[in-house]
């Protein structure tokens, strides 16, 4: 996986692009002219790992609410703006850290240039954010042709402080489109695929148009959009990261699906090894480890050897593994608390 070489662009404190981590936003769903409501909704996903808040503005008094919002936080905000470019301009005076345009409702040259303008003036990034809901067209050829003319304006005025991303609801369409638009230029990518919905074809949608394209070396900041709460999307942003190794956040938990040969209640096991590692997992100084919970002696002595810690189980117990050694044979039933124990 060799990332794409991309200009690196300053979203507040968050650098996105031109060699640096993968980043993890989301977008808040609250109304943004609640203060209150979506501070708490911030703080909530900040403390899991969101590094860039998205805020919806749709009046001038949602543009307003995002100089109170940043007077109680320091995580860098983007208003996200539709239809009227006027929003972008009180959103920049209101102190919003970039601005997400959209090329499918504010066309007008001289709209955007404005846009352009104030955010020139305030050094502050621009997300040229096309989605297929409201660009008008839903192939991806069409897509990179609408961001392709849209950028036109911005590099006619040398504005290159430019994040782009190209979001349809189908899969293929999104990749095909990142694809594309990525050897025409070299500015960073938000990645997404966009009204995925909920449940496991959410999850399963984002995770495969996301993660196809970082496994190509394409995207340098994600965002997965479910219909559900935004903690969800955070978690799941994550761990798509994870899995390909771009960013370490959770323990690497490996355990086997089980068959006829198991002689535990593997299932019951991991569940409550879980529960007990989502709480302490806060206070957790080292660096996530590898553990593995296995349910017989075919793949679990492999499996646990190679983790930091590992159970290969038996009948009713299980053999204990410390960084590839073998150091006791424990009991199923105490097998959570040894556990938790040495983490
Ligand atoms: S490790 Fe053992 S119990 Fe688990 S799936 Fe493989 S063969 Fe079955």
């Amino acid at each position: 996986m060799r990332p794409r070489k991309t200009r690196q662009i300053k979203l507040g404190n968050v650098r996105i692009g031109g060699g640096a981590p993968v980043s993890v936003q989301s977008m808040t769903k609250t109304d943004t002219k609640d203060v209150k409501a979506t501070v708490e909704q911030i703080k909530r996903l900040q403390n899991l790992g969101c590094q860039i808040i998205r805020v919806a503005i749709k009046d001038s008094p949602s543009a307003q609410a995002i100089g109170k919002i940043k007077s109680k936080l320091k995580i860098p905000l983007v208003a996200d703006i539709h239809f009227n470019y006027k929003h972008a301009l009180e959103s920049v005076n209101s102190g919003c850290d970039a601005i997400r345009i959209n090329p499918g409702n504010i066309k007008r040259k001289e709209h955007v240039l404005k846009v352009i303008e104030v955010c020139k003036g305030r050094k502050i990034p621009i997300r040229v954010g096309l989605n297929s809901g409201s660009a008008g067209v839903s192939a991806a050829g069409g897509l990179v042709n609408l961001a392709k003319n849209y950028l036109k304006i911005f590099e006619r005025e040398k504005f290159h402080d430019i994040i782009i991303s190209l979001k349809a609801s189908d899969v293929n369409t999104t990749i095909e489109a990142y694809r594309k638009m990525a050897r025409f230029c070299n500015y960073p990518f938000h990645l997404g695929v966009t009204a995925t919905g909920t449940g496991y074809g959410g999850i399963v949608k984002s995770a495969i148009g996301i993660g196809t394209l970082l496994a190509e070396g394409i995207g340098d900041t994600i965002r997965v959009s479910l219909t559900t709460n935004p903690e969800e999307e955070v978690r799941i942003a994550k761990y798509i990261l994870q899995s390909l190794g771009l960013r370490r956040f959770y323990p690497d938990v490996i355990s086997c699906p089980t068959c006829g040969r198991c002689q535990v209640d593997l299932q019951k096991i991991v569940n409550d090894f879980l529960q007990k590692l989502s709480v302490i997992s806060h206070q957790l100084s080292v660096k996530p480890q590898k553990i593995a919970l296995m349910g017989c002696e075919v793949n679990g002595p492999g499996e646990a050897k190679d983790a930091d810690i590992g159970i290969a189980f038996g009948k009713n117990s299980g053999i204990l593994f410390r960084k590839g050694r073998v150091t006791k044979k424990i009991k199923a039933k105490n097998a959570v608390k040894e556990i938790i124990k040495l983490i």
